[in-house]
């Protein structure tokens, strides 16, 4: 019997389900909400049931799972099988997640943090194009980040490995950030960070912009708004498009320096712009790269969209042995 792998994607408001085959393609996928009441307890029962009621309406035996890779919003000890914090989720430090998938979906599981998962999902199905050294990058409400070296994901000694979106790009006077520093790439290079720029433009600089009318007519903007006016050849959006570029460029050229990775993905809601970002940040990636890294890493937009986490979790069940 052909087995199909189980990749679950967690996030704070729904959790995605896909099966996929052992060659990656996804055959069904579906999403819940995700239950936070009672310091999460009710999450991974959910999950459970979810995937059992699936397999019931398709008519297919349990025996049919080879077992369940699953993407966490937080730092993962993936040997220990705990995620240290899931504050979204309301679980308490070192919560022991892969035990308790495995207990109550009765399948071997694995765990990994989300945005690792998104990585693993895009070097093997993705933009990654199957290579073994890929590095990652996710611009969402936040910034994050998965680094494949090797065909392995970097964890580091806490599980903070990859954590891109904490770079520090701007040393002085940045803008404080979730994590508690101030000028990481997150308070730049993240939907919210993108709109802080073109408010700080709109202020320190007199160049016209349709941005300007908008934030009169007291609507808001949304780094969608800002790319769409900057492909119109607005100026003070060409400018934050550029800033942006120089960040993430910077950022994405010492990560190429350290690593020579064959890939480096950007993906996420900002993504979406596509080839105006893409241009951007491949400016300054090749000022800022060491020349055989800029001759040799490509940079590339994400292309699996919301499906590369699922991907990547269903990947890990292929890793269990
Ligand atoms: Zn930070």
């Amino acid at each position: 019997m052909e087995k199909w792998l189980v990749g679950v994607d967690l996030g704070g408001t729904t959790t995605k389900f896909a099966f996929l085959n052992t060659y990656g393609e996804i055959l069904h996928k579906w999403e819940i909400p995700t239950d936070t009441n009672n310091k999460g307890k009710n999450i991974i029962i959910n999950i459970a049931k979810s995937i059992d009621e699936k397999l019931e309406e398709l008519d297919q035996p349990k025996e049919k799972l080879a077992g369940v890779g699953m993407g966490a919003p937080g730092p993962v000890d993936m040997s220990k099988g705990i995620i240290y914090e899931a504050v979204n989720l309301g679980w308490e430090s070192n919560y022991p997640l892969k035990d308790l998938l495995e207990v109550e979906t009765n399948l071997p599981a694995i765990i990994d943090n989300d945005a690792n998962c998104a990585a693993l999902g895009e070097m093997w199905k993705g933009a990654g194009n199957g290579s073994k050294d890929t590095i990652c990058v996710t611009l969402g409400t936040g910034v994050g980040g998965g680094i494949i070296a090797n065909g392995q994901i970097v964890h580091g000694v806490k599980g903070a490995g990859g954590e891109i979106g904490h770079i520090t790009v701007v040393p002085e006077n940045g803008a404080p950030c979730n994590c508690g520093k101030t000028g990481c790439l997150e308070t730049v290079a993240s939907a919210t960070g993108v709109v802080r720029l073109a408010k700080e433009a709109m202020n320190s600089t007199d160049l016209p912009s349709v941005l300007r009318e908008k934030i009169s007519s007291s609507e808001n903007i949304t780094s969608k708004d800002i790319f769409d006016a900057a492909k119109d050849n607005d100026e003070l959006a060409l400018k934050v498009v550029d800033q942006l570029g120089f960040y993430l460029g910077l950022a994405l050229a010492n990560l190429g320096n350290a690593m020579n990775p064959e890939n480096i993905v950007i993906g996420g809601g900002v993504s979406k712009a596509g080839d105006i970002l893409l241009d951007h940040v491949k400016g300054y990636f090749k000022k800022f790269a060491f020349p055989t890294v800029a001759a040799s890493t490509s940079l590339a937009i994400a292309s699996l969209g919301n499906d590369a986490g699922v991907i990547g979790a269903a990947w890990l069940v292929k890793t269990l042995k």
